[in-house]
């Protein structure tokens, strides 16, 4: 990516914190945007009720409904490719500036672009886990039994263009979902889940823990594309501020942790993370 002129000045800024630091990186949905995964959390973006984890394992009506988006938003999401905010986070990782990602997003495209340190704080969209056994398979496995179980169903509504709304956690508002069969586990028939973690679940202990040691080994915080809304993410910026770390927030709109940052930019993570990246490798 070209790096614009206005990306570089605002850069400035954020360089003369972060250069000649070890960086440790929290990313949010805002990251992906320019990969098409809408941000919905983002400045411009509509307000949503996000699904709750008690929802889920409560009410098999809704649960046969979200597989049925799920099946199609998966397909959309397994489509999706890195941009050049990935890119630069690769070339920072190989230079030895940043030395790990802790991550909202369940899309891999860290993975994808070859990030090598990351941590899925929030779990990943290509497994499923089996509530009642704890076996994890892989979501294109899974994709297969779906297929097989609703034939003609994706290919039915995949031309609906809208009626089909994409969401960061491969979720795609359907209507047509009543006669959608899901899958049970295959192993003892139980409830199986996408392995992310959901509004009103925990992020597991070990995660966290790695994500914190992540943070504390480093010497400042760069967060880029987070709103920084739920605690799961805020957190780690206390963690840095209370360490005595600097931070820089590389976020369109404000934050929750604006005024714990040393420095913020209003600005888009794929120009401001290139320029970054140049300056710095
Ligand atoms: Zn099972």
């Amino acid at each position: 990516m070209e790096t614009l002129p206005a990306a570089r000045a605002a850069a400035q800024d954020a360089l003369a914190v972060l250069r000649g630091r070890r960086l440790a990186v929290l990313t949010g949905a805002g990251i992906s945007t320019d990969s098409g995964i809408p941000d919905y959390r983002g400045p411009d973006s509509p307000p949503r009720n996000p699904m709750t984890y008690q929802q889920f394992v409560g009410d098999e009506g809704f649960r046969r409904h979200y597989w049925a988006r799920n099946h199609v938003g998966w397909q959309h999401v397994n489509r999706t490719t890195p941009n050049a905010g990935h890119r630069a986070l690769v070339r920072l990782e190989e230079a030895g500036v940043v030395t790990g990602i802790i991550t909202q997003n369940v899309d891999l495209l860290h993975e994808d672009a070859g990030s090598r340190n990351v941590i899925d704080l929030h779990g990943r969209y290509d497994r499923v886990i089996c509530l009642q056994c704890g076996r994890v398979i892989s979501r294109e496995h899974l994709a297969q039994r779906l297929d097989a179980l609703n034939p003609g169903f994706v290919e039915s509504v995949a031309g609906d263009v809208a009626d089909i709304e994409i969401a960061p956690d491969a979720d795609a508002v359907i209507e047509r979902t009543a006669h959608f069969r899901p899958a049970p586990c295959e192993f003892c028939g139980g409830i199986l889940k996408p392995e992310i973690v959901y509004f009103g679940e925990n992020v597991p202990r070990e995660r966290v823990d790695r994500a914190f040691a992540l943070v504390d080994d480093a010497d400042a915080l760069l967060v880029a594309g987070s709103s920084l809304t739920v605690m799961s993410g805020l957190r780690f910026v206390r963690r840095a501020a209370k360490n005595g770390q600097p931070v820089v927030i590389i976020n369109r709109g404000p934050t929750r942790g604006d005024d714990l940052a040393t420095v913020k930019l209003d600005t888009g993570t794929s120009e401001t993370l290139t320029a970054i990246a140049d300056a710095l490798t």
